[in-house]
């Protein structure tokens, strides 16, 4: 067997692989990423940052493939609102066009399914389920939440599945595209219809229930969750499930050691939330984009490795912990009494501080890691009481002469 050689190998080619491996190309890396797109077929919605994201890096074939901005209602203990909208991402024609993306960017990628990954001292060996194997110098894991665990959790939430269906709308009940979010007494949902006759169901629940429902009849367990919503039931009584369903973990977990002096986890890989907070590509794109600059840092500036990591292992778990207050605040505004096993574990989790610090506090300045020009480099920053890591700059300028300028006010 011949080794395919490059600087960086990435496994997996979702958001986060394809935004690292694109920033690191654009740093003069030579990038080899090994990825199957995942299946089953899943539905996601994203937000206007996610776009935005995806504008910044480039990514014009993915953009190509998200739907119009889609109207979202949610009916969240009893109460319903018109909140805003998503734009919904059929799952793997998004990941096969972030793959067109990667290659137009001058990243080599092979769709392969990955067998192992083995530090050899000096360089990492990738073999393949074809039995091709590849090399370099530094790897990535990007294989989401099914990327291989060789440390323990540093945080895990409440176990939790969820269960997805794709159904078919006969013509006559298509009704305008939508997407609406809603509690019920043992979990909540999420159901899209695309206006065109397609319409997608989750229900995320306890693990342990989720086991009993994947031997009963999905169906009938789905339009039973349904029914109960009454006249707000968005999925019409003609539809048919268009395929069996399909179960995903989704309990919120933060990996230990995400990073080495040539190694390093991002994304969901890294760090998965809770789909509740519905900002699981935004995050996975966030760690994604700042893995450039720290892999740059371990891997040109050895010095300063140990700053480079702890930047990167500061910026997950405060990702991570702000997202699961958010999920857990809205886990709290279910008031059934008696509420639910479901509800009951989830609005204590992972503790109860705040989500955000209001009114926002400066409490000072101090020496910070920051990314500067594809490095990882210490900076004066603002310290706030939400923003603990600081900031340093706003809108391109630099925080701290602008808290000088406040301040002379
Ligand atoms: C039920 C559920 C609903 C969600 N809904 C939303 C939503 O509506 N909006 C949102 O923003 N986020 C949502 N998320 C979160 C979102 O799916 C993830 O946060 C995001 O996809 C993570 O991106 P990633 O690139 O880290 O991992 P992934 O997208 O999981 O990408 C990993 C890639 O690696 C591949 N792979 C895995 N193992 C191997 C292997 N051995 N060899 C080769 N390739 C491999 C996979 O097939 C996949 O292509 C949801 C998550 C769940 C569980």
């Amino acid at each position: 067997m011949t080794d395919t050689r490059c600087d960086i190998v990435g496994l997996g080619t979702g958001p986060a692989g394809s935004a690292a491996a694109r920033g690191l190309a654009s740093l003069g890396y030579a990038v080899l990423c090994l990825g199957q797109i995942r299946s089953p077929e899943t539905i996601e919605g994203i937000s206007e940052r996610v776009v935005k994201a995806l504008q910044h890096q480039g990514f014009t074939r993915a953009l190509c493939v998200l739907s119009e901005p889609i109207p979202r209602h949610v009916l969240w203990n009893g109460a319903a609102s018109a909140a805003n909208t998503e734009y919904l991402v059929d799952r793997q024609q998004f990941d096969a066009a972030l793959i067109e993306d990667l290659q137009q960017h001058g990243v080599t990628v092979a769709q392969d399914w990955v067998s192992s990954a083995t530090d050899v001292g000096d360089a990492w060996q990738v073999t393949t389920q074809t039995g091709k194997r590849y090399s370099g110098q530094f790897l990535i894991e990007a294989r989401g939440r099914r990327a291989s665990s060789d440390a323990p959790c540093l945080r895990r939430g409440p176990e939790t599945v969820a269960m997805g269906v794709k159904w078919t709308i006969p013509s006559a009940e298509i009704r305008p595209a939508g997407v609406m979010a809603f509690s019920h007494s043992n979990g909540w949902g999420w159901v899209v219809q695309d206006g065109r006759g397609m319409a997608f169901t989750q229900l995320s629940m306890a693990a342990e229930r989720a086991a009993v429902k994947a031997s009963q009849d999905a169906e009938a367990f789905i339009r039973r969750m349904l029914s109960d919503l009454g006249t707000a039931n968005p999925l019409p009584g003609g539809a048919y499930p268009a395929e069996a369903a399909h179960y995903r973990g989704s309990t919120a977990l933060l990996h230990d050691a995400i990073g080495t002096r040539n190694k390093l986890r991002i994304g969901d890989a890294a760090m998965a939330v809770d789909p509740l907070s519905g900002n699981g590509i935004f995050q996975s794109l966030s760690s994604a984009m700042a893995a450039p600059a720290v892999i740059n840092t371990l891997l040109q500036r050895p010095q300063d490795s140990a700053m480079a990591l702890q930047f990167y292992q500061d910026r997950c778990e405060h990702l991570f912990e702000r997202f699961s207050r958010v999920g857990r605040d809205f886990y709290q505004q279910i008031d059934a009494d008696p509420v639910s096993d479901f509800f009951e574990q989830r609005r204590n989790w992972p503790d109860q501080q705040p989500s955000h610090v209001q009114p926002d506090r400066v409490l000072g300045t101090a020496e910070r890691p920051v990314i500067n020009d594809g490095f990882i480099e210490r900076k004066t920053v603002v310290i706030t009481a939400d923003q603990p890591l600081g900031v340093w700059r706003v809108n391109g300028q630099d925080a701290v002469e602008l808290l000088q300028a406040k301040q002379r006010d």
